[in-house]
């Protein structure tokens, strides 16, 4: 604009001077010079990552009062040079006003504000002057005139109303027409901007519906569709002016709050609203004629002017959302330190396990079990983990890494691995359990070559060395949720001779129905309500139900974490026959076990 402006503008200073209106043409050059500073200086001023919302709104008002006066200069050399019909100068007005009216067209198209007034603007003086002319030329080229306007109004429109889906598709969400993520996190950066100036707080709330993936598998994609659609419905309805709702990208939504004078009062709120929004959420959904139920995860990070960015407040409410889901989901938490301190210590882990087993880092331990004679019958294999910078980490740390990251196929090979060695191992010194309890992971269980893996390491170690102990699986009631391929699985293990138990029995999904129903051998009562036996009057009854249990379905039966002699009294009264726990020994490296053993046998 200010090239336009400056450059053609001296050719009509030019002009004036050799048509005697010098002066006029210096004072409106002037004018157009004074208009592309300030042009140049809104230009410099603009910047959309530091800027906040009011800002931009105020610039944007000021960039549009200087499209107002420049097209207003250019309707001034029309009325300066229009009348000056002797000296033919009349025909360069005539060419500006229409240069003019082009360039306004073409250039502000996208605000309507803006192209109507100034093309207009431009325009019916042209068509008041050709009608003043009085003749019949004047006439026809004021109706050309009209055309030509509109034709400027209506290519203008057009590219108006394209610029504008334009836009919008590109910051709304295609399926629930809410703002998308680029938009949320543009928006976000500004709102953050206008935090700092003023010094208030407000908060980020990260929404993810629990197992919406499962709706979309079991009632297929067009239902979960329309379940999002219907959440943002209820979700729009629910959350309380001056806030602002976005879908991140699947079943995420995102939502900003209003601004606080302090930090409490943000968390106050935050909190309010994203216990009302569980609730809501959770009612049923009728979508197509079925029934849904849905609940959701929400993460809060409070977020204030301060240094971190836009990203880091996402990544901090992702990472408390993540976090009610490990608590079991349908819930909300806060964002805090010492989370943040846990996903960096996880992260570390996680690369450090990735050469654990490389590095021989990988080991295992060995806990007795004891029959009713006090004599070792069994051993439960557990693993251990000693890194050289971290030290020894336990496996309620580690194991939950390696799922999640996959590395629980190769930890768990390798377990098994180690563990059946063992046993030839021991088979040769003379030491004869009956039964070898391994811990297996259920991601490493659904693993699709679980059973070729373990087949081989059995055929390679156990199967021709006359061995007489009993490999015995522990699997948790989270596989259970796995469905109904499960059973196939634990067949084909259990045709090598493989047993299966129930570890951390009454702690997840308890259910008769899949005792009845897997080929299980054996249950393990978990340790906490062993230890609450001497603590709590029920926890009795439920370890006696859950031997009762064990009686009726045929299953052998471990109590795992006996650390006392009255738990052993309680439990040997009731009819258990095996135990572990610390009351006789703790996890012990080999050569400890194998003395352990000798003096328990
Ligand atoms: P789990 O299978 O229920 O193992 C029993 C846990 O209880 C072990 O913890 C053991 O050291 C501990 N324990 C044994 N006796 C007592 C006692 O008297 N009192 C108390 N308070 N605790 C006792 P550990 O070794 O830290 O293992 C924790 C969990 O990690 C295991 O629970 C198991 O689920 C998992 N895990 C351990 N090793 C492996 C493995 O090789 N593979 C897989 N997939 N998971 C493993
Ligand atoms: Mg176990
Ligand atoms: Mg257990």
């Amino acid at each position: 604009m200010i090239a336009l402006s400056m450059l053609p503008g001296l050719a009509y200073i030019f002009l004036g001077w050799l048509n005697d209106i010098y002066l006029r043409a210096v004072f409106w050059y002037l004018a157009i010079t004074l208009l592309s500073i300030r042009g140049y200086y809104l230009y410099k001023q603009f910047d959309a990552e530091k800027m906040s919302n009011t800002q931009l709104e105020s610039w944007y008002k000021n960039t549009s009062v200087l499209f107002y006066f420049y097209f207003a200069a250019w309707g001034v050399i029309f009325l300066m040079y229009a009348p000056e019909t002797e000296t033919g100068m009349h025909y360069i007005a005539i060419f500006t006003e229409i240069g003019a009216s082009t360039v306004a067209a073409a250039l502000l198209f996208p605000d309507k504000k803006l192209y109507k007034p100034i093309v207009a603007g431009l325009i019916i003086p042209m068509i008041i002057y050709f009608i003043l002319m009085a003749n019949w030329y004047g006439y026809v080229l004021a109706a050309f005139s009209a055309i030509f306007g509109w034709v400027l109004f209506y290519i203008a429109g057009g590219s108006y109303k394209l610029f504008q889906k334009t836009i919008f598709q590109s910051v709304h969400d295609y399926l629930t027409g809410i703002y998308n993520r680029q938009y949320f996190i543009e928006y976000l950066q500004r709102k953050m901007n206008d935090l700092r100036q003023k010094n208030e707080y407000s908060y980020l709330l990260l929404i993810d519906l629990d197992h919406f993936k499962t709706v979309n598998d079991s009632l297929g994609h067009d239902v979960g569709d329309a379940l999002l659609c219907e959440v943002v419905v209820r979700l729009q309805n629910n959350i309380p002016e001056n806030t602002m709702l976005s879908r991140l990208g699947g079943d995420e939504f995102i939502i900003t709050g209003a601004n606080y004078a302090d930090k409490q009062q943000s968390k106050q709120a935050a909190l309010q609203i994203s216990e009302k929004l569980l609730s809501i959420l959770k009612a049923a959904y009728i979508i197509n004629q079925h029934h849904v139920y849905i609940s959701a995860s929400i993460g809060v990070s409070l977020i204030s002017g301060s240094g971190a960015s836009s990203a880091d407040f996402i990544k901090e409410a992702d990472i408390a959302m993540y976090e009610v889901k490990e608590k079991g989901r349908d819930g909300v938490f806060f964002f805090d330190e010492e989370m943040s301190q846990r996903v960096e210590r996880n992260l570390l882990l996680e690369q450090l396990l990735y050469s654990a087993i490389g590095k021989e880092e990988i080991y295992l331990v060995y806990q007795p079990q004891l029959n009713v004679e006090q004599k070792v019958s069994g051993v439960e294999v557990l693993a251990r983990w000693h890194n050289e910078e971290q030290g020894e980490i336990y496996p309620a740390e580690f194991i939950n890494i390696a799922e999640q990251t996959g590395l629980i196929v190769e930890i768990g090979y390798y377990i098994i691995e180690s563990a059946f060695r063992t046993i030839v191992d021991w088979n040769t010194k003379g030491i004869n359990l009956r039964y070898m309890s391994i811990n297996i992971s259920m991601r490493q269980f659904m693993h699709h070559s679980f059973v070729a893996d373990v087949t081989r390491l059995y055929q390679k170690y156990l199967a021709n060395n006359d061995i007489k102990t009993h490999i015995v699986f522990e699997i948790t009631e989270s596989i259970v949720a796995e469905g109904d391929n499960i059973t196939t699985i634990m067949d084909k293990i259990k045709d090598l001779g493989i047993l299966f138990s129930m570890d951390d029995f009454g702690t997840g999904y308890s259910s008769l129905t899949y005792i009845r129903k897997l080929p299980i051998d054996e249950i393990k009562i978990d340790r906490h309500f062993i230890k609450d036996l001497s603590r709590y009057n029920n926890a009795e009854e439920m370890v006696n139900t859950i031997l009762h249990i064990a009686e009726i379905f045929n299953l052998a039966i471990v109590a795992e974490g006996v650390e006392t002699e009255q738990q052993q009294a309680f439990l040997l009264q009731h009819g258990c026959k095996v135990f572990q726990g610390y009351l006789y020994a703790k996890p012990l490296l080999k050569q400890d076990f194998e003395t352990y053993y000798r003096d328990n046998s």
